[in-house]
């Protein structure tokens, strides 16, 4: 275990709020110490094209996006740490923060930005294969199913978009969901109803997910929602985009929370005045890459105006002020 010396600011996450609040906070001179997670870039890392982030007109990569951010954060004298937090102790003053190298770090300003991961179906066989067949990435994995067949679960955007993108590798993309209706925006569903490689079953569910001879997956398990009937449906690939589960599991308990997900004002200022977040971990409602980005704003901004302050005070009456508390007694 390595202890720090007090940080102005910690950046937890390095997706678009994350860079953007590091990018505003190296700018203000704050020298902000980002802890990246287990991805940098979070999920635009793994998203193959991103053509509604405002100022790139033809589009471009999930990654070369995060290679920008990055680059320019680290301009303005960010500082980029690669490991994972796993604790955060926001009841003392520095904050706490702990990873999973061992590294204990304070900090007087914290920013949350770690983000959400896919969601997982809980079916038999999902897990066992996954890395077999079952993928929650198309970016990633698709490649692997050239010449293939695949099945993609979910109705969203995100479903639609990973499945137009696997028609560059897979002979036949099925979408199966479990309404009769898509969820995901009316261009995404023009172009992938119009996609000749790409075909619809609607109202089913998967209930399991079965691998063949060679261990890798050969089928599913479809079930008719309105009659109950199920029926094997071959296939090499399942590519599961049933939405995401917010990252917040290690700020339980330190941070108002709703449903995974840490509640903030309109300011991005969390329960605890000093402790900020920003993006997916707070909204479960945009999730745009444009969007976090002006949370990540907001929240670097905020954490700045938050150290002025905490220059001509102590943190005890500056926290009391900002919950218009009375101070309590040392
Ligand atoms: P989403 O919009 O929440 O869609 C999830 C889909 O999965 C829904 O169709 C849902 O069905 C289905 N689903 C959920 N749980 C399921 C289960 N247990 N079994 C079967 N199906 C299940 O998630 P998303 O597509 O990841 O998108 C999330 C957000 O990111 C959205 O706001 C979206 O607009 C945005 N996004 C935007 C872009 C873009 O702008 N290009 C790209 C990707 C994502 P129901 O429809 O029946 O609920």
């Amino acid at each position: 275990m390595s202890t720090k010396n007090v940080e102005n600011v910690i950046i937890i996450g390095s997706g678009p709020a994350g860079f953007t609040a590091a990018l505003y906070n190296g700018r203000a001179q704050l020298s902000p110490l980002v802890i990246t997670g287990n991805e940098i870039g979070g999920q635009v890392a793994i998203t193959y094209e991103i053509e509604n982030y405002p100022g790139f007109p033809e589009g471009l990569t999930g990654p070369e996006l995060v290679e920008r951010f990055q680059q320019q954060a680290e301009r303005f004298g960010a500082r980029i740490e690669y490991d994972y937090v796993t604790a955060v102790d926001v009841q003392q003053h520095p904050f706490q923060v702990r990873t999973q190298s061992g590294a204990v770090y304070q900090a007087k300003a914290l920013i949350i930005a770690t983000g959400a991961t896919p969601r997982k179906l809980g079916i038999p066989g999902e897990e066992a294969l996954t890395g077999r067949g079952v993928s929650y990435c198309g970016t990633c994995d698709g490649f692997f199913f050239r010449g293939k067949e695949v099945v993609v679960v979910g109705g969203g955007d995100s479903a639609l978009e990973e499945g137009l993108f696997l028609t560059r590798f897979a002979t036949k993309v099925t979408v199966v969901h479990r309404r009769s209706e898509l969820r995901a925006s009316k261009i995404l569903q023009k172009r992938a109803l119009e996609n000749e490689k790409m075909s619809f079953i609607w109202d089913t569910i998967l209930t399991r997910i079965h691998a063949g001879e060679g261990g890798a997956v050969a089928s599913v398990t479809l079930q008719d929602v309105n009659t109950g009937a199920e029926r094997e449906f071959p296939t090499d690939g399942v590519f599961i985009f049933i939405g995401h589960t917010p990252n917040g599991w290690m700020f339980e308990g330190q941070v108002q929370m709703e449903n995974g997900y840490i509640v903030t004002n309109k300011h991005m200022h969390t329960s605890v005045p000093g402790v900020f977040a920003a993006g997916e971990i707070q909204d479960p409602r945009f999730r745009q890459v444009a969007s976090s980005v002006g949370q990540g704003t907001m929240a670097g901004m905020e954490a700045e105006k938050f150290l002025t302050e905490l220059e001509d005070k102590q943190y005890a009456e500056l926290r009391a002020e900002i919950l218009g508390e009375a101070l309590q007694p040392a």
